[in-house]
């Protein structure tokens, strides 16, 4: 046994050779020594299990991928043929041309973030998005701190800790990735009252729960999750008749609060922002990175008082806003206001791009993939919790092997990792999701990967 061990280098040993190998592209010698301890610790419980103490050589090559493996950026872009637009996963949504510009801009240098150029004197962060915010939905004020779930959490936080919230049984859901409604009430120290049954939740359950305790009455978007069948929501316009003859508050969390009415692109719905404030709701919640299609975000809007009762909380402060996030918001918000949003934000190009489109383009990879791929209707879906079930036609390509699981796998681990589906036994590549500019890498990643064995 203590052969195989004493058959091991020295750290310093292994150190010496290996950053001469390197020669030069090295990290500090403080990381390479760290690294090799761990490597040589490995390679020491291998022994312990029965194996034998590896060459040199092979301990110099291990440490050579460990610490490139470091040096190499672990957040990465990939491309997206899932054909999930909103994919959490994959980061939501792609900015625009115009956030990004804004964000370098700003992110580049001083900005006037706090600072009032006219007079010269200390401003506000909360300034730059309040007014367009104010025009876009129709709201009196708003506030914008870091995602939903903390926009959710601020308000209940400042509005109804130690006091009840009544939602409705159907709506106490888990939105995704555990993040829990009930949770984030008790988190907030208010209590959940929840009223009605899972699937029928009248006005008047609504009402028979009204105590003088009562903070809001909340409505949460179901996101994924969805009832069909004998199923009663109570709507928000009764929502707030109730609220206001007990004169109480009502929230309302759209999760992914669209601007812009999805039905013209023959989906169901998706609840706007403007509907919800003009039918009264007091305070509004929904994402920057979901249907808006900007970075990520939290934006709060509805009644002066209570958004500054918000703005006063200590936990505003540490919810609140970088610099680039409100450069890069404003220029998304810029498009609504211009009207162009679907021609300039690329998760509204997404949605609005037709099916013949799409499949023309379809038709342009597989002409250069050649005879292994297929051009194939699909179906794409707008994900981010907005619009379950419903799905948009597209097209795609689809690669017929013996080993989809394979090729899946290999598509994902090359240097333009790509992500696709398999369906009914096929990898499927959807085009409404690859980005326009990313088609000749996309081509390229895939006839690659087919080339070599997988
Ligand atoms: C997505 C979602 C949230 C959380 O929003 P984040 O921006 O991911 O923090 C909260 N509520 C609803 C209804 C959602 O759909």
């Amino acid at each position: 046994m203590s052969t195989a061990y004493r058959q091991l280098p020295a750290v310093e040993t292994l150190v010496n050779a290996t950053s001469t190998r390197l020669n030069g592209h090295l990290p500090t010698r403080d990381v390479l020594v760290e690294t090799a301890r761990i490597v040589l610790g490995e390679a020491r419980r291998a022994i312990a299990d029965g194996g034998t103490a590896p060459p040199a050589e092979q301990l110099e090559e291990l440490l050579i991928a460990r610490v490139q493996a470091i040096a190499q950026p672990s957040l990465w872009p990939v491309i997206n043929a899932s054909g999930v637009i909103i994919q959490t996963n994959l980061g939501r949504a792609p900015l625009s041309r115009t956030a990004l510009q804004a964000m370098e801009a700003v992110g580049a240098g001083y900005s006037n973030l706090e600072y009032d150029l006219e007079a010269g004197q200390r401003g506000s962060r909360h300034s730059h998005l309040n007014e367009i915010l104010c025009r876009l939905t129709g709201a009196e004020a708003t506030l914008t701190v870091n995602n939903n779930a903390a926009a959710v959490y601020l308000v209940l936080l400042a509005l109804a800790a130690g006091r009840e919230v009544i939602v409705s049984r159907g709506q106490a859901v888990e939105i995704g990735g555990g993040f829990r409604i009930p949770d984030v009430l008790r988190a907030s120290g208010a209590s959940l009252v929840e009223v009605g049954t899972t699937n029928r939740t009248y006005a008047h359950d609504y009402q028979a729960a009204i105590t003088e305790h009562t903070a809001l009455l909340m409505r949460i978007h179901t996101s994924n999750f969805r009832l069909v069948g004998f199923v009663h929501e109570t709507s928000l316009a009764d929502m707030v008749e109730v609220a206001q003859r007990n004169s109480i508050r009502v929230l309302d969390d759209l999760g992914s609060g669209s601007l812009l009415s999805t039905a013209q692109y023959g989906l169901a719905p998706e609840p706007t922002v403007q509907q919800a404030i003009a039918t009264g709701a007091d305070l509004v919640t929904f994402s920057g990175d979901k249907l808006l299609g900007g970075p990520q975000a939290g934006i709060i809007v509805g009644r002066r008082q209570l958004i500054e009762a918000l703005k006063h909380h200590p936990l505003a402060r540490a919810l609140r806003l970088d610099k680039t996030t409100i450069a890069g918001l404003e220029a998304t918000l810029q498009s609504y206001l211009r009207n162009r949003a679907t021609e300039e934000i690329p998760v509204w190009q997404m949605i609005s791009a037709t099916p013949e489109a799409i499949r023309l383009r379809a038709v342009g990879c597989a002409a250069i993939l050649g005879s292994q791929v297929e051009v194939v209707p699909c179906h794409s879906a707008v994900g981010g919790g907005s619009l379950p079930g419903e799905t948009l036609p597209s097209y795609g390509v689809a690669v017929s092997t013996d080993q989809p699981d394979a090729l899946a796998r290999a598509l994902r681990a090359g240097s333009t990792p790509v992500v696709g589906r398999i369906h009914e036994g096929r990898l499927l590549l959807d085009l409404r999701t690859v980005l326009p500019e990313q088609e000749t890498m996309f081509v390229t990643a895939v006839r690659e990967t087919l080339r070599d064995p997988y």
